[in-house]
């Protein structure tokens, strides 16, 4: 077996998913008997959208959701202000919303798929122990009937969630600490001041409540702080936080069914390592923090997005091993970047003292107020929360040649959604349908075409894209801020890996051969070739 999936949680399953689309032998376990029921995260961001769009999931995901276009700032009975998310990421991504999509129905999805590619989740399996070798892992797995099997992989995914037992099997700390605010989650079906279809925030002296609009009529589901007379009482039951809810959101909330309550202490922990030798951490496992901005099941099914082309070319003998070294470079100050924010914007709206109520209801609602009619802010937000502003610069897959301009997307960026076309008479085509995740694209604007020859040293690894000189295309080159001429060598991840103005065949190898770390000696040859032929 090449790759042992621990855990099918959102994380795992799209690991898997995006592994044995790529030919690799794979097997996922879980502890579990069957698929979780609980609905848990339920934001789906635009950039995993685009994700579930190359995974063939996206019309399904969209069926089933329903997509918030805006968000809503109440405080003191009055709504402050309105934030359009179509608005701010209309010419960002073909999603220009946040889907509300249970995480429940996304594992179903991703779980059906897995099923369509012929393979599938063995549940009632746990991993017990695991010891690495030097060419293998061996891992000990407790079956539904009690008794125990060895298995041997050749690299291990830890997607086992907060509890990993992949990461202590490695060693590996998971630094940070409880908060002392209990959350609580509750699917309801009510009425109120809320406004349908969008995000509902009501911010008060003492914290917040978020309301999600839910699949069907008047269904919601609510997040939001105990308060902390509620916070250390077992068995709590919905009825109890219902008057916190009424005093903050209004007298016209008409409650009529809960059908699932929870309460969860949350921390903010990250793993000080991502990797140890052949076993990686991904999803919570690496990563726990609040639910405020519903990042983590996305930055998860990211995590996993990232490093399984990386293991698709390892474990099949197409790249070296120090390929996956980024995988820890890339998503380690991604996973604290989130840890930093998520916590800042916590404590903004949990913090109990009066300055903090002073600001959550007066200063931070007429912020919102204002920030709506700036759509440079509005813009970045959105690709904050959307996942769509992630980059890589610092790695060492990113490298940028001279001669672009500054404001130009760069290596490490993900590269820009644009509406092109492809062939002078051709139609204007989505960018993002033509590129193969499973491959690299080379993307060439106002330069020929490399001979044939370059591309033989990777079989079927590049997909090259030649931009056809057009009006058209010039206007939504430059809106983009790209130059001509130009190219852009995208990673199957959508981030680029290599960018410059003219192409020169040595360049393209030379990348390939000592950063990708890619099939060396064949590209050496062809970088011969490229030299003595001029
Ligand atoms: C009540 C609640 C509400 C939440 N709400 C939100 C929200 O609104 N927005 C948001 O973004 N996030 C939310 N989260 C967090 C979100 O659910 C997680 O970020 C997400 O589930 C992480 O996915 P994962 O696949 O990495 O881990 P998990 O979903 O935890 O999956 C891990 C899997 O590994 C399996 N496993 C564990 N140990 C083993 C083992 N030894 N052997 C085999 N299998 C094992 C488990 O059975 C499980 O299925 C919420 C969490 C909770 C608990």
């Amino acid at each position: 077996m090449d790759v042992l999936v621990v855990g099918a949680g959102p994380t795992g399953l799209m690991l898997a998913n995006q592994l044995v689309r790529r030919g690799v032998r794979t097997l996922i376990i879980d502890r579990h008997a069957g698929p979780s029921l609980e609905t848990r995260a339920l934001g789906v961001q635009a950039r995993t959208l685009e994700i579930y769009s190359h995974l063939g999931i996206v019309d399904r995901a969209l069926e089933l959701g329903k997509r918030g276009t805006g968000g809503n700032i109440w405080a003191d009975g009055q709504r402050r202000a309105r934030i359009a998310l179509s608005d701010a990421g209309e010419m960002v991504t073909p999603y220009p919303f946040l889907l509300i999509l249970g995480q429940d129905d996304n594992e179903r999805i991703m779980g059906e798929h897995l099923r369509e590619l012929g393979s599938s989740v063995q549940w009632s399996t746990e991993l017990v122990s695991l010891t690495q070798q030097a060419d293998s892992v061996a891992a000990v797995l407790k079956l539904a009937d009690g008794s125990h099997r060895s298995v041997l992989a050749a690299c291990v995914a830890g997607c086992d969630g907060a509890r990993s037992v992949v990461r202590e099997s490695c060693g590996i700390k998971f630094a940070g600490a409880p908060y002392e605010h209990v959350f609580f989650v509750a699917d309801t079906e009510m009425t109120g001041t809320m406004v349908p279809d969008e995000v509902n925030v009501y911010l008060f002296r003492d914290g917040f409540h978020l309301l999600f609009p839910m699949r069907g009529k008047d269904h919601w589901r609510i997040a939001g702080i105990l308060p902390p007379p509620l916070r250390n009482k077992a068995d709590l039951k919905f009825d109890a936080v219902i008057p916190s809810l009424r005093n903050e959101a209004g007298a016209e909330l008409s409650i009529k069914s809960c059908t699932w309550f929870s309460t969860y202490r949350i921390h903010h922990r990250r793993a000080m390592r991502f990797r140890d030798r052949r076993c990686f951490l991904l999803g919570d496992a690496a990563h726990i923090h609040s639910p405020v901005g519903a990042q983590g099941m996305n930055t998860g099914l990211q995590d996993a997005y990232n490093l399984a082309w990386k293991l698709a070319l390892v474990v099949k003998g197409h790249a070296e091993a120090v390929l996956l070294d980024s995988y820890e470079e890339e998503r380690v100050p991604v996973a604290q970047a989130l840890l930093n924010g998520t916590d800042r914007a916590f404590r903004l709206v949990v913090t109990d003292n009066w300055f903090a109520g002073l600001l959550r209801t007066k200063i931070l609602a007429r912020l919102a107020a204002f920030a709506v009619n700036r759509k440079a802010v509005q813009k970045r937000a959105f690709r904050t929360v959307s996942q769509t502003g992630i980059r890589y610069p610092k790695s060492f897959l990113s490298k940028s040649l001279d001669g672009l301009p500054d404001t130009t997307p760069r290596a490490g960026d993900r590269f820009p959604w644009l509406r092109l076309k492809f062939a002078a008479d051709g139609p204007v085509e989505d960018l993002f349908h033509k590129l193969s995740d499973t491959q690299f694209n080379l993307i060439l604007i106002g330069q020929p075409l490399l001979p044939e020859y370059v591309f033989n040293f990777a079989d079927d690894l590049v997909c090259v894209h030649a931009i056809a000189k057009d009006a058209a295309n010039d206007d939504e080159l430059s809106r983009a801020q790209i130059p001509q001429p130009s190219f852009y060598l995208i990673r199957p991840d959508g981030h680029i890996g290599l960018c410059g103005t003219r192409l020169e065949t040595g360049e393209l190898i030379t990348y390939f051969a000592e950063n990708l770390y890619l099939n060396t000696t064949r590209a050496h040859h062809v970088k011969e070739r490229a030299a003595t032929s001029g």
